[in-house]
């Protein structure tokens, strides 16, 4: 069976074009600096984010780590959102392995942190307390639907971390959606922060890898920080030739993703029994919940859905996620309305 899986944009495969540039692709030790692949790979990102430097990493949640260990040390403390992708699902790793100490603050319904929340987060100088290093901005934000946040909030946000001598690392995984949502150049989101990290595997399709960006110094930091967490790998040429594909040729299509995420989402809001998220959708992403009065629970929907071939993210008891990407196509939309359809008998 062929799925039409909307679970996340993680399950992407790579393209035709990326398995030929990977089995073709000029290789190197990395560990040595003399992958020639990934050395361009790192010299594209760093380019397209505006930053000096630029480190090929085999996750996110390790360049997010990486980042957070090169900015900040044991006992410093990061200010970050209660629905930070770093806070929730990164398995603790600042904690666990930094010793550093998180401090969150409440994510608005848009991804936002207010900002009289950042400011009262910033510690004042005294023995008691951690001190306040870092602030970290998700966009898109994740757990908050996929929403995008505009150049305008970011420019705020930073200024006031920067007033208060703090660095600013953005967990950019899906920046790319952010700009092609806000319809700027990806710099105009990312030229305020310090760090920041983006996926390739994500809606971009490539198998493996993010890149973590920001000045010379602060990569020369990473780049340690990456060899401790046994991140330096060999000949990884081969996964960075599939993002090089990925951040040349597959960006500008994102737009096609979240033009189908719209109609997708316009088709189940007719669907009687399922009601959209307040704000659904948002760049890539649907949210919708079962209406109470249906007798039916999200996981029995999600295996009657995926008797007819549709595959969905379970976020909560009655609740799903769905992403659109590029192995989503516009006849698919059609499919997984009359799914939901099926599935709750209108
Ligand atoms: C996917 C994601 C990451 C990184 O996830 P990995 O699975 O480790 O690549 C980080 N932040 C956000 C917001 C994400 O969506």
């Amino acid at each position: 069976m062929s799925w039409i899986d909307l679970r996340s944009d993680t399950l992407t495969l790579p393209t035709e074009k990326m398995r030929s540039a990977m089995a073709s692709a000029e290789l190197g030790d990395d560990v040595y600096g003399e992958d020639p692949t990934i050395n361009r790979l790192q010299e594209l990102a760093a380019a397209r984010m505006g930053k000096e430097a630029a480190l090929f990493v085999p996750s996110g949640t390790m360049g997010n780590l990486a980042a957070v260990l090169a900015h900040c040390g044991r006992g410093d403390e990061v200010i970050m959102g209660n629905f930070a992708h770093t806070y929730i699902y990164e398995a603790g790793g600042i904690s666990a392995l930094g010793g550093v100490h998180p401090f969150t603050i409440p994510n608005q319904p848009d991804g936002t942190l207010l900002k009289c929340d950042i400011k009262q987060a910033i510690r004042e100088d005294n023995p008691h307390f951690p001190i306040s290093k870092l602030l970290i901005l998700e966009n898109t934000h994740n757990r908050c639907g996929g929403v995008s946040l505009s150049r305008a909030y970011m420019l705020e946000a930073a200024q006031i971390a920067r007033e208060g001598g703090l660095a600013i690392h953005l967990d950019g995984a899906r920046i790319f959606n952010a700009a092609i949502d806000q319809d700027v150049p990806v710099v105009d989101l990312v030229d305020m922060v310090d760090s920041v990290t983006f996926c390739l595997s994500k809606g971009l399709c490539a198998p493996v890898g993010s890149v973590l960006c920001g000045s010379q110094e602060f990569i020369a930091k990473a780049h340690r920080v990456r060899k401790q967490l046994g991140g330096g790998m060999r000949q990884a040429g081969v996964l960075a030739a599939a993002g090089i594909i990925a951040l040349e040729e597959m960006v500008d299509r994102l737009s096609e993703d979240h033009q189908r995420a719209e109609a997708l989402a316009a088709g189940l809001r007719e669907v009687p029994g399922l009601l959209l998220d307040k704000g659904s959708p948002n760049t890539n992403m649907v949210y919708v919940k079962i209406e109470e009065n249906q007798g039916l629970t999200a996981q029995e929907c999600a295996a009657r859905l995926k008797e007819e071939g549709v595959l969905v993210g379970i976020t909560g008891s009655r609740h799903f996620r769905m992403v659109c990407h590029y192995w989503i196509r516009d006849d698919h939309v059609p499919v997984v309305i009359k799914a939901f359809k099926k599935a709750l008998f209108v």
